[in-house]
């Protein structure tokens, strides 16, 4: 996961590296570090976030350095685990995991490490290298030749003071490439400020960077063509605003980041128009079955669609954990398959990762994704749909989940349309998404009501989210926010699904909070989930289109925007519900415990 930032040129590098780490920090928060290359290598670190850091201490002439947030996946969040870590010449960040440290540990003759890391392991691997080869990329090429897992990794070193090498299997490095200057990052948020063109470092390849050149090699050492790429300028995105928190700044952003994935793409007259999806007609024809990858919330945001998708195409559609994906040995027809790849920062490394296994059993592939120019849409083999949601920078997710379903609706009415289905149907999935954006702005009206409520709430410890139907992805996604960013203990279960077990776990203290949907026949069986409960002495809060039921303790009540788009308006309650309840807590909003957002390890 990680951060990684780095400068060369004739400015002092020290304000541009934390600057550029505090834009980073949604990647990890466990600890910080900067090194700058003067005259010497000078390295200060500190346990938790940027702020942490005694900036007084870094040395205010260097014109070189670089710098590291760490999310640990070795070694405790300590000081001495922080990045960066030096051995002999070499001073290195990075980000990843080394998987074979341990064997490669052995191989150099069990050096003298200072930290618990698997990445001190490699810059003392490279600095053997180093030792021997005296040159430096040589150095880094043995290096992670010898080096199995991923790793994205910024070095320097005293003898070549105006000059950092990077290079990168599996995690994200981007050049930013500046006049007189250059700047490396693990995500281009780190330098949208300092430049607009970047170099997207491919992986297996290596890039020496000096402040007036930029080359990159491939790991045969030969010189690779460079190719600069011009970035979208978002950095006005990065301000809180009036905003107490980035999540509810980002939660109230919805009403336009859903009205920027459907721009140009969703015609009143009920057309879709899609350009990013790279399928010949004959190749929708043939799609039987339609797989969706993702982790976390993008999970569940495909979990979603599936209920619609399978109602708008007839098809079989299936929602796999990327982590899970590769270890399911079922036979799949890679002529009728079509697997779409969901991912926010499109680098998550488990999404990554069973991207290349989809396409290396030969299915089609599509991309559901944020960030333009990202590994998994670079490397999906049919194309797909950018959210244009902007940054996210809280790290738990909702305007990038709110896109993501949108995205797949919209993919589902195109579909639909090519395959000739229904044009009624594309038409009305078209004029409830066209109107979802205004559905949202009311549902963000109620947020006073949504927060009196949700404080009474804050006393229960544990929680239950239940639907039927698309509210059951409803219920996990909202589940999965109360957990991760108000720490409190939830589970998501299908309402049918309480009586066969979880059931035993209501009491007096525990809370369940039911999704009541407007389909009349679905709305009956749920009534008799709240039965249950209450017969068993739990408490209910109810969130429907209709009036508040007898039996509920607590009641919010939400308009009806659509048999399509309506689970988004629940969503947009359960977000403000969080939101409430984490304020309540005093938590820290945007960056939860143990968590980071671009989640770039398996
Ligand atoms: N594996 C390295 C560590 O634990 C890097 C982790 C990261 O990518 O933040 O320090």
């Amino acid at each position: 996961m990680c951060g990684i930032i780095g400068y060369v040129g004739s400015r002092p590098a020290k304000e541009i590296i934390y600057s550029g780490l505090q834009r980073l920090e949604y990647r990890g928060y466990d600890s910080v570090g900067i090194a700058t290359l003067g005259k010497k290598i000078k390295i200060i670190k500190a346990v938790g976030p940027t702020n942490k850091l005694d900036l007084d201490l870094v040395d205010a002439t260097a014109t070189t350095g670089i710098g590291h947030t760490r999310w640990s996946t070795h070694g405790k969040p300590t000081e001495t685990n922080a990045h960066p870590h030096s051995y002999g010449l070499i001073t290195l960040v990075h980000n990843g995991i080394i998987d074979n440290y341990q064997e490669l540990k052995e191989k150099i003759g069990q050096p003298k490490l200072k930290s618990q890391t698997d990445s001190e392991v490699l810059a003392a691997l490279i600095d053997h290298y180093y030792n021997s080869k005296n040159n430096l990329i040589e150095a880094i090429r043995l290096a992670i030749s010898d080096a199995r897992g991923t790793l994205g990794i910024a070095v320097i070193t005293k003898d070549h003071p105006n000059q950092i090498v990077v290079a990168r299997r599996g995690s994200p490095i981007v050049i930013g490439v500046g006049d007189k200057q250059n700047f490396v990052a693990s995500d281009s948020s780190a330098i949208v400020d300092h430049t607009s063109k970047v170099i997207y470092l491919r992986d297996d390849q290596i890039g020496l960077i000096t402040p007036n050149s930029v080359e990159l090699f491939d790991m045969k050492l030969n010189s690779q063509e460079v190719s600069i790429e011009t970035l979208d300028n978002n950095s006005e995105l990065l301000d809180k605003g009036q905003y107490s928190s980035f999540l509810e700044k980002e939660i109230f952003e919805q009403p336009t980041s859903l009205g920027n994935v459907m721009r140009g793409r969703v015609g009143s007259d009920g057309s879709i128009v899609l350009g990013g999806p790279n399928l010949s007609q004959s190749e929708i024809q043939s799609i039987k079955r339609i797989l969706i990858i993702g982790c976390g919330t993008a999970y569940y945001a495909g979990y979603y669609a599936r209920y619609e998708l399978e109602k708008i195409l007839g098809l079989q559609v299936t929602v796999e954990h990327a982590s899970e994906f590769r270890y399911r040995h079922g036979a799949l027809e890679p002529e009728s398959t079509l697997a779409i790849f969901m991912s926010q920062s499109g680098e998550t490394a488990d999404t990554l990762a069973s991207l290349r296994e989809a396409k290396r059993r030969g299915l089609k592939t599509m991309g559901i994704i944020n960030t333009v120019g990202s590994t998994i849409a670079r490397e999906v083999s049919h194309g797909g749909i950018y959210l244009h949601a902007g940054i996210e920078s809280s790290v738990a997710s909702t305007k990038a989940y709110s896109s993501m379903v949108v995205a797949l609706l919209m993919f589902g009415a195109f579909v639909a349309y090519k395959q000739g289905r229904d044009a009624s149907m594309t038409r009305k999935i078209a004029q409830e998404l066209l109107a979802l954006p205004n559905e949202v702005s009311l549902a963000l009206e109620n947020k006073s009501q949504i927060d009196k409520i949700a404080r009474k709430l804050s006393k229960y410890d544990n929680w239950f989210f239940l639907g039927r139907g698309t509210l059951y992805p409803v219920a996990q996604e909202g589940s999965l926010k109360l957990a991760e960013v108000a720490y409190i203990n939830s589970q998501a279960l299908p309402s049918g699904e309480m009586k066969h077990g979880p059931i035993a776990l209501v009491d007096k203290k525990h809370l369940s909070v039911l999704l009541l949907p407007e389909d009349q026949l679905l709305y009956k069986k749920n009534l008799s989930t709240l039965e249950e409960i209450k017969a068993r002495g739990g408490n209910v809060l109810t969130i429907s289109s209709r009036p508040k039921e007898k039996l509920s303790d607590f009641h919010l009540e939400l308009a009806y925007s659509g048999e399509y788009t309506n689970g988004l308006i629940y969503n947009v309650y359960l977000q403000l519900i969080t939101l409430a309840i984490a304020t309540k807590k005093s938590l820290n909003i945007d960056r939860p415990r143990n968590l980071a957002k671009s989640v770039t390890v398996e």
